[in-house]
């Protein structure tokens, strides 16, 4: 009798208000498969059977390249083969393929590892790609970067300013390349250029060719620091420095040469006279004949001021100068 009451009745279980059962988190593990669009064969994970690309064409694939792994090295196998043993070529087109972008100093590397890991270079293609990834090319990631770099060699691998003149091909003007001297990219060019003209906006044409070298260095100290920042570099700090105090020293000294040509100018004609030599190229004499051939007034200055008086002087003659003398016309 006391055992049915106590069925019937259960004992008060204690609970915890705060703590019910609530909806269940799925374990992050996705079901999705990768599909390799060459072999067909389905992968769980995308990070250890496909390479990463930066190409856009990728981007809704997670930035995966959408041939796996191991097909990219079979496809380099049977390019190899297909241009008669050059390997070169042969990665070179699968970068195409791929839209990789073509360094020759990183292929040249993989070769050297892929050798001493395992003989033989059978996977280079492979430890191209993951040397690709892990390194920054100056912003290159895809096959047109390979292209762009190509074309803008044309320029870098001019050997004289003539070449540069002389060929078609090259953008770059033959004035920047004087300017800056061969050797460089066309986007090195592009960017010094820039870089150049911005300070001629700012602080004026050079007066001299001591200014237009300090335009210069500082826009050879800007590139070379964007480059090692670009890679990088432990040295940035040191070249950053130098860059700032290459511009403080170069600011001041153009101020004070424009405050000195200034109160020249004031002081004397004469220095109106060397400032206006140096604005403006002799050229600009040559093409105002009149002006070239009299261009400081000098013979004027001597016909006015020494020549009339010492005739007035000599002959008796009250000749006045053409300024206070009144033609009857202007009466
Ligand atoms: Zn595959």
């Amino acid at each position: 009798m006391a055992a049915k009451k106590q069925l019937m009745k259960p004992a008060t279980q204690k609970v915890v208000k705060d703590a019910k059962p609530t909806e269940v988190e799925p374990r992050v593990i996705s079901d999705e498969e990768y599909r390799c669009t060459c072999c067909g064969h389905k992968y769980k994970k995308q990070e250890t059977n496909f390479g990463r690309s930066k190409s856009p064409i990728y981007k809704g694939n997670n930035g995966f390249v959408s041939i796996c792994k191991n097909c990219v090295a079979e496809l380099y196998e049977q390019y190899v083969k297909f241009y008669d043993g050059d390997e070169d070529a042969a990665a070179e087109r699968i970068c195409q393929i791929t839209d990789m972008y073509f360094d020759l100093d990183i292929w040249a590397s993989s070769r050297k590892i892929s050798e001493s890991r395992n003989g033989k270079s059978r996977n280079r293609i492979s430890t191209y790609i993951s040397r690709l990834n892990l390194s920054q090319v100056d912003g290159a990631t895809t096959y047109s970067d390979t292209l762009v770099r190509r074309w803008e060699a044309n320029v870098e691998n001019a050997p004289t300013v003539e070449d540069v003149a002389k060929n078609d091909d090259i953008q770059t003007p033959e004035e920047v390349v004087r300017r800056f001297g061969v050797g460089f990219d066309a986007g090195d060019y592009d960017s010094m250029q820039y870089e150049y003209q911005d300070w001629v906006k700012r602080y004026g044409e050079p007066m001299d060719k001591r200014q237009e070298e300090l335009y210069v260095s500082i826009c050879f100290m800007k590139l070379n620091l964007r480059k090692l920042l670009q890679k990088g570099d432990s040295n940035i700090g040191t070249a950053a420095n130098s860059y700032k105090s290459q511009i403080d020293a170069a600011t001041t000294e153009i101020e004070d040469r424009k405050k000195k040509a200034e109160a020249e100018k004031q002081l004397s004609p004469l220095g109106e006279m060397i400032r206006d030599i140096e604005e403006f190229c002799p050229a600009e004499y040559y093409k105002d004949k009149k002006l070239y051939a009299d261009f400081d007034h000098l013979k004027e200055y001597i016909e006015r001021f020494m020549t009339r008086p010492l005739r007035n002087l000599l002959t008796g003659s009250k000749e006045l100068d053409k300024e206070f003398s009144l033609s009857d016309s202007e009466e």
